[in-house]
């Protein structure tokens, strides 16, 4: 068997994945990943969150610690993605409330 890139790292142009701070469903290859341990070279046994570019430009642009307490808050890999998306929406539109 011989190990070429594409073995390796799997095909992944065909998956898609679904923002978590929007809901939107992209393409792999158009999303970025956002790893809430801040370490995206150790990905043994991880499972990346992943975000669309407006969301990534977005949360690169706010206080990046206010967007963590958000994820915690909502419950980020602790509950099912559909209650979480609701809740960080939720969570998302009363902070906006503040401003
Ligand atoms: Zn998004």
């Amino acid at each position: 068997m011989t190990m070429t890139p594409t073995t390796l790292w799997g095909n992944v142009s065909d998956q898609q994945v679904t923002c978590i701070a929007c809901g939107e469903t992209l393409s792999r290859e158009e999303a970025r990943e956002y790893d809430k341990y801040g370490d995206r070279w150790n990905r043994e046994g991880k499972e990346f969150e992943s975000l669309c570019k407006p969301c990534h430009r977005g949360c690169c642009q706010q206080n990046r610690d206010g967007l963590e307490q958000t994820l915690l808050a909502a419950n980020a890999g602790r509950t099912d993605r559909e209650t979480f998306l609701e809740r960080f929406c939720e969570l998302v539109a009363n902070d906006n409330d503040h401003d």
